[in-house]
């Protein structure tokens, strides 16, 4: 697997870093999906993960990996969800400066949710590209180190811990099912699983709206495509034209990718919130989804990958409710 210049000895690496930072987060068996999909259901509720989503295991690999030199003189990122509260967190974990750039658009109380596990964030311009230039200007001046969300060897390494954890919790899955967005995550995880077992079936799913990973695949090479509002929102944004190692290896590794509407993101929070008894964001909720919705066919025990739970709670009271809202 070097051939994409990361891979299971890079994981295995990467999850004796990050061991005392990052808690193993339960699996447990659903008996209403499993009646549901005719299969053994189990879903692993990484939503319970420290900062409220698996980013955290990537961004604290990627920081220890950093020289002594690097540390001291911080990092960087631009991100107003869980890419930032998880860098932000690991970034104290490791004793370094951590500042988060984003537009002065953004909500306060997403400012406040990064603030609060750390960081510093600097808010500039009226939009995520205005964000870019001041994180650029604080490389180029102070030396620092930006970390991206996704299309890096050690932030691929850093989810990848989390395929293992699964082949470990439930060593006789025969699908893992996965939310697909820059693919840093599904990467992670299809490395580590396929590495150990070939004929593990992964399974990605994205929503409908604005899919870039789905549509570049099927171009063949990463496009742009347009951003639409979703309530799958931490799963919005492009895979970068420049990508260099999720478009492969998700062409290579993953099997399907599955795409859901709006209603059935609502559906899946629901279902999560009525049946399995936990608060879930949408982005964290899709592979439930495409289970609910009958998208996939299972040929034998399957583990649905829930990836976070931070959903603004007003937002989660009207889905509860049966509300499918505008965003
Ligand atoms: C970032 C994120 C994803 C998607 O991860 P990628 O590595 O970009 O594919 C899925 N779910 C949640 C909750 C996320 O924060």
């Amino acid at each position: 697997m070097a051939a994409y210049g990361v891979g299971l000895l890079e994981i295995e690496t990467a999850r004796d870093r990050i061991a005392d930072v990052v808690s193993a987060t339960p699996m447990v068996a659903s008996p209403s999906l499993s009646t549901r999909a005719n299969q053994p259901v189990s879903i692993k509720f990484e939503c319970k993960q420290r900062t409220g989503s698996f980013k955290l295991r990537g961004a604290t690999n990627a920081v220890r990996a950093l020289s002594q030199d690097a540390r001291a003189a911080g990092v960087v990122g631009v991100s107003t969800g869980n890419h930032g509260r998880g860098l932000a967190y690991a970034a104290r974990s490791a004793g370094a400066r951590c500042i988060v750039c984003m537009s002065e658009l953004v909500p306060e109380n997403k400012v406040r949710g990064i603030e609060a596990e750390g960081a510093e964030v600097r808010t500039v311009g009226r939009s995520q590209d205005e964000a870019e230039v001041e994180a650029k200007r604080l490389i180029a001046e102070h030396g620092m180190t930006y970390l991206p969300p996704f299309d890096h060897a050690d932030v691929i390494a850093g989810q990848g811990t989390l395929g293992l954890e699964i082949l470990e919790q439930a060593p006789e899955a025969t699908t893992i099912l996965c939310p697909l967005s820059g693919g840093g995550l599904i990467s992670g995880v299809a490395l580590a699983a396929k590495a150990i077992r070939p004929d593990l079936r992964i399974i990605g799913v994205s929503m409908a709206r604005g899919a870039a990973m789905h549509a570049s695949q099927e171009a063949g090479r990463p496009i742009e495509i347009e951003e639409l509002p979703t309530l799958a929102d931490s799963l919005g944004g492009g895979i970068g034209l420049d990508n260099r190692y999720t478009f492969a290896i998700v062409r290579d590794l993953v099997d399907e990718i599955v795409l859901l509407s709006e209603e059935e993101i609502a559906a899946a929070i629901r279902h999560t919130y009525w049946e399995e008894r936990e608060i879930i964001e949408g982005s964290g909720s899709v592979a439930i989804g495409a289970v609910l919705a009958g998208k996939v066919a299972l040929d034998g025990p399957a583990v649905l990958l829930v990836t976070g739970r931070n959903i603004d709670m007003a937002l989660h009271h009207r889905i509860a409710g049966g509300e499918v809202p505008e965003v």
